[in-house]
């Protein structure tokens, strides 16, 4: 059973807590939606939450956080795994993440997972507030920026070279913590040899814990933009060590009754 929740006091209605859902990366995950649909950073070509309706990178005060503690607090009889925070675009639009942490922190020892974009690490309030986090999962579909247009269609002001030196430099502080970084790749797009060899020096320099891989699959994209499983095997392979495939729509599959945070997470 998947319980839901919303904020009834919110105007536009900017929070949703549910869960608990089945995540390959994390396990069974209670979710906090942070800002509403779809605000984000990006307008990914193979979003699954169709187009970005408003794209930024201002920062703001969507949740009302005793409330998302509230929900969260009402559905830990599920006994989650993690804590995730998430959004119907890029959560750490929304501000002052640290304190939402914080306050999740008095009800519950749950670890606390942050999903992202990545689009936003170059910004040092951002990076920051992810110190309060337990995990970090951020995505990096490109090494370079034409690339970055032609997959993740950004906001005007980031770069790829600011994107990755702030996963650098998060890195570097964020010690002793796992960060779970994820490659979307998207057939004819981002998996040529030059861009898998940019995307592959960026996160040589990042040094995360993990990098996890997986094909684009919207229902809406072309099947050209489907990459085959052996050839997902082969990336891996040229990537090396502590990368893996992730199949998110085969763990939807799989985990019958548990809504699947592919759907849901930035
Ligand atoms: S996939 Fe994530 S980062 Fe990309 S547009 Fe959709 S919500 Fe934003």
């Amino acid at each position: 059973m998947i319980a839901h929740t919303r904020n009834p006091s919110m105007e536009p209605q900017a929070t949703c807590v549910f869960g608990p859902v089945h995540s390959r990366r994390l396990g069974r995950v209670i979710c906090a939606e942070l800002v509403p649909h779809k605000v984000c950073t990006f307008d990914c070509i193979y979003c699954e939450r169709g187009l970005t309706t408003r794209k930024t990178i201002m920062r703001d005060m969507y949740c009302d956080f005793p409330a998302v503690v509230a929900e969260i607090r009402d559905l830990l009889h599920f006994e989650p795994d993690y804590i995730a925070l998430t959004g119907a675009g890029e959560p750490l639009i929304q501000g002052q993440v640290n304190q939402l942490m914080q306050l999740i922190r008095t009800v519950t020892d749950v670890p606390i997972a942050v999903m992202s974009s990545g689009g936003l690490f170059w910004r040092a309030d951002v990076r920051a507030e992810l110190m309060d986090a337990d995990i970090v999962l951020p995505s990096l579909d490109a090494g370079d920026n034409a690339t970055l247009q032609a997959v993740n269609r950004p906001h005007a002001r980031i770069a790829v070279d600011d994107m990755i030196d702030g996963l650098i430099r998060f890195r570097r502080r964020f010690k002793g913590r796992p960060i779970w970084m994820r490659t979307t790749l998207v057939g004819g797009v981002n998996d040529t040899a030059q861009s898998l060899d940019r995307i592959r020096r960026a996160v040589r320099r990042i040094e995360p814990d993990r990098l996890q891989i997986r094909t684009a699959e919207v229902p809406s994209m072309e099947s050209s933009h489907v990459i085959s499983p052996d050839r997902l095997e082969r990336i891996v392979e040229y990537f090396g060590e502590n990368t893996e495939i992730i199949d998110e729509a085969a763990t939807a599959e799989r985990s019958r009754g548990f809504r699947a945070l592919a759907a849901v997470a930035g």
